[in-house]
């Protein structure tokens, strides 16, 4: 029998660099019989260095009698509790750290506050309330998005701007419904320097009053029409609902486009393209299901004459608002004289659109909707990083051979990394299952020699062996499949979700449980507003609004039991 006695920790610095190892003394029949040093990491806190000695101590007990080093046991003791599966007990604190594992069904919030911090992608320790830094892992999801985003609009006719940060109060104030609508939003610049400004300056909210003002002296006859906008801008609104990363912050990233039309029926040709734009981005390229509902009237943009907004369902149940596309009421057109002599010499006003994806909004769906107990998935088309290289062992020909993988990967234009971190081999596995990378290509000598290569597929959680030779092609085919397994994946949480509902106790006990209730309502327009309120403080629920081309079928308001003018949709959100 092997025994091992654990000594304290040795503090080797290398090149500005702390190293941690533990020292190991293995003992056989009583008698020494070698010293080892296992690697525990590198500019430890107190802290991290005890649970990295709980852990090694825990692992070190475990191994039974064998020839291979230490540290090669404890990659294979790690890489063994990760085939298997099992929840991670709770009290060792290293493994909670370095493994990811919260029922996201049971603990949503807990869950997603978390992954936020572990797979680094923002860090809340800015000293701005509100205002967060997003990291490295989640911009480059993000730029990946805003580039799809941006090339379909551009397929579609719209031209990039970038407009200026700052508005002038009195081009807030042109368009009444507008400014009552985001004043208690405004974060206000008063002073240049020592100076105060003759006026304030809003940081935008949003840009309308910007784009309407220059469309006024781009436009001037129907030749010029239509006229399609977008910019993609960072925007600041003083909300004083709770933030949550990515959902709802003070600055967030966005792209806003803005269309001028001849007619009203162009601009609802627009605002049905804006909706497809929707589908083809938000639910074909990053998975995400919505549905789109036309906004009551007390719950319109300011400005808008009519609302149209993606509603995306949490998995906890909550709805929460993706892109919306608004037909802008003529006020604004007035307001900003956005006009245009028409084909008859009249001087006609331009029917406005505008479209507001917000992108740091939507990949917080991606974070929730996509993500396991285990971490994030990303879709393959938007992931940080796509292919994960790790080679097993220190052979100068598996390293060679890792890079010129990698090398070929780049030149098919798929984004890679190699780990060849001095962690556990276990916890290199753990760390990128829980950032979401889609595939994992790991191999050592075995493989080198045999010309296989294993695959693990980060969305079936599986492994396969493949030949070398066919890794192009193999990832040509399974990238699709990953993509169309987590759509179908998503697909399924709107699957049984709609129930229809008599009674407000029926609503409650609907929405209660996750899901959208579905029932009549007296009116959407301005007079139902009441009833509206009292779903809301009754049940807390909200009325989302009424299904694009679906006929009213119910009879009665289920509030106030006069006749049902609409049917509509009931949830809780954000
Ligand atoms: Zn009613």
């Amino acid at each position: 029998m092997w025994t091992h006695k654990f000594m304290t920790y040795t503090e080797i610095k290398e090149k500005g660099e702390k190293k941690y190892y533990y020292k190991v003394k293995s003992i056989r029949h009583g008698k020494k019989v070698g010293k080892q040093r296992v690697y525990l990491g590198v500019n430890l806190s107190k802290q991290e260095l005890q649970q990295k000695e709980q852990d090694a101590d825990k692992i070190l007990s475990g191994i039974s009698e064998s020839k291979e080093s230490e540290a090669s046991k404890i990659a294979k003791q790690a890489e063994k509790q990760q085939k298997s599966k099992q929840p991670q007990k709770q009290n060792n604190n290293k493994t909670k750290k370095t493994t990811f594992q919260i029922d996201k069904g049971k603990n949503f919030s807990e869950w997603y506050t978390d992954i936020i911090k572990k797979a680094e992608l923002a860090d809340l320790r800015n000293n701005v309330k509100g205002f967060i830094v997003f990291q490295p892992w989640s911009v480059m999801a993000m730029e990946k998005m805003y580039g799809y985003m941006e090339k379909t609009l551009q397929r579609k006719g719209h031209k990039p701007y970038w407009f200026p940060t700052l508005i002038p109060e009195s081009n807030l104030t042109k368009e009444s419904s507008h400014i009552k609508g985001f004043t208690p939003d405004v974060f206000w610049v008063t002073h240049g320097g020592e100076t105060k400004l003759e006026e304030r300056y809003a940081l935008r909210p949003t840009s309308e009053t910007l784009f309407y003002q220059m469309f006024s002296k781009w436009i001037r006859s129907y030749k010029d029409l239509p006229l399609k906008a977008y910019q993609r801008a960072n925007v600041f609104r003083y909300e004083t609902k709770a933030t949550r990363p990515f959902l709802r912050s003070r600055e967030f990233h966005w792209i806003e486009a803005h269309c001028a039309h001849e007619t009203q029926e162009d601009a609802m040709k627009q605002v049905h393209e804006d909706m497809e734009t929707t589908q083809e981005v938000l639910h074909d390229i990053f998975g995400l299901p919505f549905i789109f509902f036309e906004r009551p009237a007390w719950d319109k943009f300011p400005g808008a004459h009519r609302t149209f907004a993606a509603d995306v369902l949490n998995p906890d149940g909550k709805i929460v608002q993706q892109p919306s596309t608004h037909l802008i009421s003529q006020e604004f057109s007035k307001a900003f004289d956005v006009k245009f002599t028409d084909k008859d010499e009249k001087e006609k006003l331009a029917w406005i659109t505008c479209y507001g994806p917000a992108i740091s909004r939507i990949f917080a769906s991606i974070i929730a909707v996509h993500g396991d107990n285990k971490g994030l998935k990303f879709p393959w088309k938007i992931a940080p990083v796509q292919v994960m290289i790790i080679p097993i062992g220190e052979d100068d020909e598996v390293k060679k051979q890792a890079e010129n993988i990698k090398q070929h990967l780049l030149e098919n234009n798929i984004s890679v990394e190699i780990d060849n971190s001095e962690k556990r081999l276990g916890e290199k596995f753990y760390f990128w299952e829980m950032k979401g990378i889609p595939l994992r290509i790991e191999f050592g000598n075995k493989e080198l020699k045999e010309n296989k290569l294993t695959i693990f597929r980060r969305d079936t959680d599986e492994k396969e062996k493949i030949n070398a030779k066919d890794l192009i092609s193999y990832i040509n085919t399974t990238s699709q499949d990953i993509d169309k397994n987590l759509i179908k994946q998503a697909d399924n949480l709107f699957k049984n979700k709609i129930i229809n509902a008599k009674t407000k106790q029926e609503i409650k006990e609907i929405i209660d449980a996750g899901k959208i209730a579905r029932c009549g309502f007296c009116s959407v327009d301005k007079d139902g507003t009441k009833c509206a309120e009292t779903i809301e403080k009754e049940i807390n629920g909200e009325v989302r609004g009424t299904k694009l081309g679906e006929k009213n079928t119910e009879t009665k308001c289920i509030v106030c039991n006069k006749k049902a003018k609409h049917t509509v949709y009931i949830s809780k959100a954000y």
